[in-house]
């Protein structure tokens, strides 16, 4: 096998935010045939690689915790000796408390190539996630990677508690949540000063994340009553007292607060990104989702004409549209010319800026009201006397064609792609909907609106009629669409795109108490 091909990948998948993943760990994900991942990493990390790839929790392994050891190995191999790219993903650093270290051994005892791409460990996220200063020029020159689960097998298993509680710096104790009062009257035993400054920190940089500060001695006692359970990072030294007193992550507008993403899948992850940089806790359930037409007859005759200039203003209502129409003058072996006739309206600047990823520039953008109704009143005084044709889904409001034809010599409705109500089976979500753990559902359009509150089961719609769960929605439109099917709308976005959308949660968040 060729060294400098490895095909097998030891990846350290960083503390639970996507965003502090390695760019060389997205790489190799996005190459992986199969992804191996730990427990502690959190699924959203496998949107990064191809949806064609198998995903495999060793938790699905046989065996229990050491046991599975040499069927990991045995996979890692297989894989790789059948040509297969296998990535294997482990929670922060694969070298720390990672058994990466006999992982990679196994490979080169079998003689396969690997490489190994560190992550971001626990102690170095919970650092920079709760503002405390891991090292300090006065107080902590140094800092310990500790374990506190240490493995009974190990010859003279016992850690060092004496050298450890004299170490001069920051002590970062992993895994010792279970064994905490142990471990406190280790360090006090060998004459650590009670009131040393001490931390936990549980899921960091997640919207998860919880964390308590406390001396020491009281650490304890302070867990027990915060609630705070394994797995989580226990960090005692006289730097801690220098943490900010609100941590900027925690006072982020939407930190713990659950929202569900309605998007279609291949859209959500740029809105799930935005809510997690907002410190939101977020669930995903695509509805609808979107397929070519299954008839492009229509589509080809319009795309003749437009190259023939038979049509004055081309009108595109979604991005969606943008991407379906210009999918297929490609495929149809055409260019852009086909287009360098007509004028382009977009409905908003979302739809705009796809335009320009194909170089093209719309003619026509609403200026503030991005909605049919805002289109309508932008193109009404431009249209006169003209031909216009609307790229659009397979169903949709008839209002923009009817207040266009009012002036213009002809209207046309082309169907680029077709909208498929396909509430995808995710059990999870609704359960999470049922047990009141997601407080607002973002609903980005009316037909999402109508795919996701038909999933709602008579527990969920009581909880939202109660006011425990609160609808979102993109537009007074897709608002309307909501109360048409009986349920009420805590809020309505002032701007009819994505951002705007988040900015009503945002302010539907602040006006309440924190959770
Ligand atoms: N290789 C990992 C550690 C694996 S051991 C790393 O480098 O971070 C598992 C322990 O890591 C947990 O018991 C907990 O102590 C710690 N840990 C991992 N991720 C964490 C997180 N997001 N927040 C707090 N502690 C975490």
């Amino acid at each position: 096998m060729d060294p400098s091909q490895p095909n097998v990948f030891l990846v350290g998948a960083g503390p639970g935010s996507p965003g502090l993943l390695t760019l060389r760990a997205a790489e190799v994900l996005a190459r992986a045939d199969l992804v191996l991942y730990d427990q502690l990493v959190p699924e959203r990390l496998l949107d990064f690689a191809s949806p064609a790839a198998r995903k495999l929790c060793v938790r699905d392994l046989p065996g229990n915790h050491p046991e599975k050891y040499p069927h990991i190995h045995a996979l890692l191999i297989e894989t790789a000796r059948a040509g297969k790219t296998v990535v294997r993903l482990k929670g922060g650093d694969p070298l720390i408390f990672g058994r990466g270290g006999e992982e990679a051994e196994a490979l080169r005892t079998a003689g396969i190539a690997y490489e190994i791409v560190p992550g971001i460990t626990a102690a170095i996220a919970a650092g920079a996630y709760l503002e405390i200063p891991l090292t300090h020029r006065e107080y902590a020159s140094a800092i310990a990677f500790v374990t506190g689960h240490e493995l009974p097998s190990k010859p003279g298993n016992r850690i060092d508690w004496k050298a450890i509680a004299a170490f001069p710096g920051t002590l970062a104790i992993y895994m010792g949540i279970a064994r905490l009062p142990i471990i406190i009257a280790e360090l006090l035993k060998h004459g650590k000063d009670p009131q040393t400054p001490a931390a936990i920190v549980e899921r960091a940089t997640t919207g998860e994340q919880r964390s308590i500060f406390s001396s020491l001695a009281n650490l304890e006692e302070t867990r027990r009553q915060a609630g705070l359970e394994a797995p989580g990072l226990i960090l005692v030294g006289d730097a801690i007292a220098h943490h900010a007193p609100h941590a900027w992550f925690e006072s982020r507008p939407l930190f713990g607060r659950r929202v569900l993403v309605s998007r279609p899948s291949h859209q959500a992850l740029g809105m799930v990104r935005k809510l997690e940089h907002l410190g939101a806790v977020v669930s995903r359930l695509s509805t609808v989702e979107i397929r070519e037409p299954a008839d492009f007859s229509m589509v080809d005759r319009a795309i003749d004409q437009l190259a023939e200039g038979a049509w004055d203003w081309l009108v595109f209502t979604s991005a969606n549209g943008v991407h379906a129409l210009l999918r297929r003058i490609e495929a149809l072996g055409r260019d852009l010319r086909c287009l360098g006739r007509v004028k382009i309206a977009a409905i908003g600047p979302k739809t705009a800026e796809v335009l320009r990823e194909y170089r093209l520039r719309a003619d026509l953008v609403p200026e503030s009201t991005f909605s049919s109704e805002g289109l309508a009143a932008a193109m009404v005084p431009e249209v006169n006397g003209k031909r216009i044709l609307l790229a659009r889904a397979n169903r949709g409001r008839e209002m923009l064609r009817e207040e266009l034809a009012k002036s213009a010599a002809f209207v046309e409705q082309v169907t680029v792609y077709d909208q498929v109500d396909a509430v995808t089976d995710e059990p999870e979500v609704i359960n999470a909907l049922r047990r009141g753990e997601i407080r607002y559902v973002t609903l980005p359009s009316s037909n999402i609106a109508k795919g996701v509150l038909k999933a709602f089961d008579e527990t969920i719609r009581n909880r939202v009629t109660r006011g425990e769960i609160q609808l979102v929605a993109i537009s007074p439109e897709t608002g309307n669409a909501i109360r048409d099917l009986g349920y009420p709308v805590a809020a309505e976005a002032d701007v009819f795109t994505e951002d705007g959308l988040i900015a009503a949660v945002v302010r539907l968040a602040q006006s309440e108490p924190p959770h």
